[in-house]
């Protein structure tokens, strides 16, 4: 389809968002901070992201009328999921430059074109076959042995999706007709989880954050703190892993790579021990790069913006020696339906809380997340986490 040429976009300028979730909303309340109009497309103007925009088109994702309407008032367009239809991205394409493309989309929304296309590029992702029913996972485990994890292909999140398998007598409890394309990925064993957020320009300009740390529980992220604890050259090597695999990709805006890091000999790994594995990437702002809003002199919002809008990147560097992240799942809801004592939370010195504006808690569900910036990493984890105490 014709394609709008692209030009910097100026504060004053209209950014559009697809996608109503927390991310768009952070994005928006950054955009609006640098002078900028916001327009979310999305379902509901209950959502968290219109209820901080300039304004908000409601419709299917798939609704061309809805989609035209949305797209011929912005000067860029951006997302803030990449489970949106391909015909959508390019029907944006047409009114507005669309960043990420629809081909680094199609690429990020199928984990197994994903794994492809980045191991064809030389990086390194943990080893992993197709699946599509119980004899072709025993074909799989040949290759990547027991245990592994089974994910869907498509549209999994949060650990949605996923089954960890430890034998065939495992996978024959799989529901094999729920889904027709697997992955079944080698079970790491990694000795911690790191994530690096680069953003890229059109015109190929790159600037990563500070390798973050992340603690998963029940595969959901729980906190994210920084520095990450790994050497020098691991540091190096996931830097350099993150931005090859944005111009792998080809992404302009934000890319978060997460990546495993195992075989540490004792965390001094200044003798080359130590490997980094790709685990996935998500092109567009995340969980993980939440604590850069106080923590950094740049936000992964603002960065996005920058990026998308044609102007020079931010100073990504920390704004103190550490910070950290704690995630505010549903889980923490009275089941009344009341909301936690936020009142409490406001007395743990140098922390911040933000919530989301969702109207419903559910389990496992992201509401909000705590971030306290410190002097010292360890101080900064005790002081989010005792505040998460306080909610309860
Ligand atoms: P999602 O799209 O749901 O975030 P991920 O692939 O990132 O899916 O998996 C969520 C979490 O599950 C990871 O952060 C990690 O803690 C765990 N996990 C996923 N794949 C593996 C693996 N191959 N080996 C070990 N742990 C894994
Ligand atoms: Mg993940």
């Amino acid at each position: 389809s014709p394609q709008v040429a692209p030009r910097m976009v100026l504060p004053g300028g209209t950014i559009g968002m697809v996608g109503g979730g927390q991310l768009g909303r952070m994005f928006a309340m950054a955009a609006s901070r640098m002078g900028y109009r916001v327009i979310v497309f999305c379902e509901s103007i209950d959502e968290p992201a219109p209820q901080v925009a300039h304004g908000c088109v409601t419709g299917k994702l798939d609704d061309k009328k809805a989609v035209d309407q949305f797209a011929s008032q912005c000067d860029v367009i951006t997302l803030e999921f990449e489970n949106i239809p391909a015909e959508t991205i390019a029907e944006c394409q047409r009114f507005a430059p669309t960043y990420p493309s629809a081909d680094v989309l199609a690429t990020a929304q199928d984990r197994l074109l994903e794994k492809t296309t980045l191991q064809k590029s030389g990086l390194p992702v943990a080893p992993f076959a197709e699946v599509t029913d119980l004899d072709s996972l025993e074909t799989a485990s040949a290759k990547v042995g027991f245990p592994l994890i089974l994910k869907t292909v498509r549209s999994g999140y949060d650990g949605k999706g996923q089954h960890r398998i430890g034998s065939i007598d495992d996978a024959k409890q799989v529901d094999w007709a729920s889904c027709s394309q697997w992955v079944a990925e080698k079970l790491i064993p990694f000795d911690r989880e790191v994530s690096v957020i680069v953003a890229r320009t059109r015109d190929g300009r790159t600037s990563t954050f500070p390798v973050f740390e992340n603690d998963h529980v029940n595969h959901i992220l729980d906190v994210t703190m920084v520095p990450a604890s790994i050497g020098d050259d691991l540091t190096r090597r996931a830097n350099q892993i993150a931005i090859g695999a944005a111009v792998a990709l080809d992404v302009v805006g934000l890319l978060c790579v997460e990546m495993f890091v195992c075989g540490e000999s004792d965390g001094s790994e200044s003798d080359g021990s130590g490997e980094v594995l790709i685990n996935e990437v998500a092109p567009r702002p995340h969980n993980s790069g939440h604590l850069t809003i106080e923590g950094c002199h740049t936000s992964q919002f603002e960065q996005h913006v920058r990026a998308v809008c044609g102007l020079p990147l931010g100073d990504t560097s920390l704004v103190s020696n550490a910070a950290a992240m704690a995630n505010l799942l549903g889980d923490l809801w009275p089941a009344d339906g009341s909301s936690p004592p936020w009142n409490r939370v406001y007395d743990v010195p140098g922390v911040s809380l933000h919530l989301y504006g969702k109207q419903q808690a559910k389990r496992g569900r992201k509401m909000g997340h705590l971030t306290c910036v410190s002097q010292d990493r360890d101080t900064a984890v005790v002081q989010v986490k005792q505040a998460r105490e306080q909610c309860k």
